[in-house]
């Protein structure tokens, strides 16, 4: 077979995980397949990078933020080749330039538009493990991106797709895809299976487990993807389209993001074109607006209340003052999101009241929510997040 295997930060956190992981591949190897390797940056390195540029600016230039968060990935991946080969592997690592991942031209957060494999597909010819550092690509101008946190699983994925591997493996620090965060509810349970289109809200509602972009890909290549622990051998969850999926919970699970902040401005002008105004300049800026909130105005004002990712507040601050839509703005960047997630709830009702209901017993104010087919969401104060979590867990019974 043809194995991608992507490994994640604390599976590469340490000289001797990248050893341990050198192991794995090698087993791997023996047991007759080819592989090709992603690896993350140590646990902790991209965060420390930005650190680093945030001692001298907040807002530093995105460009040279690529240059430096890709070098994380650069160090692992070098590591990995020359712990293998130092154990009589033969062993090639590639930066993303060098393994050919071409993206658009928006620095700390591209999008792959190619692959060209021909250099992965040389080097596994000729009997080489390739090693490719994740997270990072080249643009069409030859500038150095990166692919937004967590996206070396995005990095695996499409190269599983473009590769056509039989297998995409995500090496992590859990077995698998639980009902929820099994650091925040130790009763959380492991799922075996899990549609795309669940681990896909899941993802997008915060779950770092697997960033959202791999997942949406994962399900339009029909990549199989298997989410495990590096630090065991037990069986991780499998990641397939619905119809593999027998038993459909009404609720699968709970998410929790803390990359949240939330905007309010107060007495923004009730008039055609404000909403328009605001969002616009946002979207220039590739600030990624969540939920929306506006009511019915009085006295031809009204209130405005949105939420962006809390690493892009400083940059949504620019913005709205540059563009002066009104006077009082308030920033909050001490809220979190909770989620309630199931495809069955596409067929039931009660899913959501029950949420509020939980919420308001645990007196939990909440002060945004949105609603899709599968989900409901709610902003609460960030001091609420993991009550928040634990009590949706056990309310829908997800610890039974
Ligand atoms: P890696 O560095 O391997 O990419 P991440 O830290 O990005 O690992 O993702 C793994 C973490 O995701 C786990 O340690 C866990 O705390 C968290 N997580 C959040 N939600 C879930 C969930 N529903 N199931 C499993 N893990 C989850
Ligand atoms: N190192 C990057 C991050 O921490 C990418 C990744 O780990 O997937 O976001
Ligand atoms: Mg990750």
């Amino acid at each position: 077979m043809l194995i991608v295997q992507k490994y994640g930060g604390t599976s590469v956190g340490t000289l001797e995980r990248i050893d341990e992981v050198a192991k794995r591949v090698i087993k791997t190897i023996e047991a007759g397949h080819n592989v090709v390797i992603v690896v993350s940056a140590m646990s902790g390195e991209t965060n420390k990078l930005t650190e680093y540029a945030k001692y001298f600016t907040q807002t530093p230039q995105k460009r040279e933020m690529d240059l430096l968060l890709s070098s994380g990935e650069r160090v692992t991946s070098s590591l990995l080749a020359i712990a293998l080969q130092s154990k009589g592997y033969k062993a090639v690592a590639l930066t993303g330039r060098q393994a050919g991942i071409y993206t658009d031209e928006v620095h700390t957060g591209a999008r792959i538009d190619k692959i060209d494999t021909k250099k992965i597909n040389t080097y596994l010819q000729e009997g080489n493990i390739v090693v490719v550092a994740g997270f990072q690509g080249i643009t069409n101008n030859g500038e150095v991106s990166t692919l937004g946190r967590g996206g070396s699983d995005l990095s695996a994925v499409a190269i599983a797709g473009s590769i056509t591997a039989d297998i995409c493996e995500i090496y992590t620090d859990v077995d698998g895809i639980y009902t929820t965060d099994p650091r925040i509810e130790p009763k959380a349970k492991k799922l075996n299976k899990i549609s795309y289109d669940e681990m896909l809200e899941f993802a997008s509602l915060g779950a770092k487990v697997l960033q959202n972009r791999s997942v949406e890909l994962a399900k339009k290549l029909n990549v199989n993807l298997i989410t495990r622990s590096s630090f065991n051998e037990n069986e991780g969850t499998l990641i397939t389209k619905e119809e593999n999926i027998m038993e459909k919970p009404l609720v699968s699970g709970i998410a929790l993001d803390k990359n949240q902040a939330r905007v309010t401005l107060r007495g923004v002008k009730d008039e055609p074109g404000i909403a328009a105004k605001i969002f616009n300049k946002l979207a220039h800026e590739h600030i990624n607006v969540d939920m929306i909130i506006q009511n019915i105005g009085l006295d031809g004002v009204t209130n405005l209340g949105f939420t962006v990712p809390e690493n892009e507040l400083e940059e949504t601050k620019k913005v709205m003052n540059k563009i002066n839509a009104s006077k009082i703005i308030d920033f909050d960047p001490n809220v979190v999101k909770v989620s309630v997630v199931g495809v069955g709830m596409k067929s039931h009702s009660g899913v959501a009241s029950k949420a509020f209901d939980t919420l308001a017993k645990e007196n939990i104010n909440i002060q945004m929510i949105s609603t899709s087919e599968i989900k409901v969401s709610m902003i609460v104060d960030e001091k609420y997040g993991e009550l928040a979590v634990r009590s949706l867990h056990s309310a829908y019974n997800l610890d039974k």
